[in-house]
């Protein structure tokens, strides 16, 4: 997909990855603001964050602190040399935080699953130069995202990126939201130039795992992290268990092995252009073999049909699961990936046999 962005770099004035945006989850007190602030100021923050205006699951918690905490984030901004970044989810805060000076903007999950918000908010910020992070909506719908995506982008933002915080997903997890990774790697696919911001903040829930989701990122090529920071973590009034101290966020952030997008280094371009040949060859032959298997399928397929035996035989999956597995195990191969591929290998032979069995074939009893 074709957009016209502002380059992260322009718009941030960063030019070294990561992108890092700080700050507590919620504003509470102009005291709790400029203290995170000027212990923040010491690591290598871009964006001062804070909640002004909080999604709260639940009625009667804390909802944030409103209009009068925007002046005490321009303050610690101006005063420690920081950019400021908040949430909006109606029109009336994208005007307030814009009459407040406030340098970035981003829509919240529980944003981005509502097409009717977003178009709001994107009407609201027609006009504004200021970036806008779009994060990735609660539910897993790449679809829905890149809808939220179209819409401020239709508003004509061009200083545009993405945050993406995990999804909700049915079952116990280790964490808060499920990265699901394949999500943002398909949404690099499909709009190659949009700056992704990692949050593991919201992805953990718990401020032991930060450090790992961080360098998950960077292993990804993630363009930046937003991590909630707060001067007394276990005294947040929201999302406490998944704040951590601006020290501990410093020492994070200087522990990352920040990857690089490629190497000048000819010799070993020239090695990985050997090796991905090979894999170029390796995949010939693997269609190759999934085209002959599949012949040997319809071939079956029309005994099936003959014989007026079902295409599904659950004895015959069982074992050739068990067989290929163990098989798997002995040529060093993992035994869930290798199931995995089985699975998608046996879904699509039923459903070839199916319709074989099916075409032109006359009902009977
Ligand atoms: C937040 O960043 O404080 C927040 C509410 O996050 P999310 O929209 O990802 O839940
Ligand atoms: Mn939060």
């Amino acid at each position: 997909m074709d957009m016209k962005l502002v380059p992260l770099a322009r718009w941030s004035g960063s030019e070294r990855a990561p992108l890092v945006i700080a700050g507590p989850c919620a504003a509470e007190s102009e005291e709790q603001v400029l203290e995170t602030a000027r212990r923040l100021a010491e690591a290598r923050v871009h964006y001062f964050r804070a909640g002004i205006w909080k999604a709260r699951t639940r009625p009667n918690t804390f909802e944030g602190i409103g209009e009068q905490g925007l002046p005490w984030l321009r303050r610690a901004g101006t005063e420690f040399s920081l950019k400021t970044a908040t949430e909006i989810a109606q029109p009336a805060h994208v005007e307030l935080a814009l009459e407040h000076g406030i340098d970035l903007l981003w829509i919240g999950a529980r944003t981005t699953v509502n097409p009717f918000s977003v178009q709001e908010l994107a009407n609201a910020l027609r006009g504004t130069e200021v970036p806008v992070l779009i994060k990735n909506p609660t539910s897993p719908d790449l679809a829905l995202w890149m809808g939220a995506i179209e819409r401020v982008h239709g508003a004509g933002v061009k200083a545009l990126g993405v945050i993406h915080r995990g999804f909700s997903v049915a079952g116990k997890s280790t964490y808060r939201n499920e990265p699901m990774w394949d999500m943002v790697i398909e949404l690099r696919r499909t709009m190659p130039e949009m700056p992704i911001i990692t949050d593991p903040s919201h992805i953990t829930g718990r401020r032991d795992l930060i450090h790992s989701i961080s360098q998950r990122a960077m292993d990804f090529g993630i363009d930046g992290l937003m991590i909630a920071t707060h001067p007394n973590p276990d005294q947040a009034w929201s999302d406490a268990a998944q704040q951590i101290t601006p020290e501990r966020l410093a020492e994070i952030l200087g522990q990352l092995h920040v990857r690089r997008s490629g190497t000048d280094d000819a010799s070993a371009n020239r090695s990985l252009r050997e090796l991905r040949e090979t894999i170029d060859r390796i995949d010939q032959d693997l269609l190759g073999v999934l085209a002959e298997r599949s012949s040997v399928v319809e071939h079956i397929g029309e005994w099936k049909r003959a014989k007026n035996v079902t295409s599904f035989r659950p004895a015959r999956w069982n074992a050739l699961l068990e067989d290929r597995t163990g098989r798997a195990a002995v040529l060093g191969l993992d035994e869930d990936y290798v199931k995995a591929i089985y699975e998608v290998i046996h879904r699509e032979s039923v459903r070839r046999q199916s319709q074989i069995m099916d075409d032109g074939e006359s009902p009977g009893i």
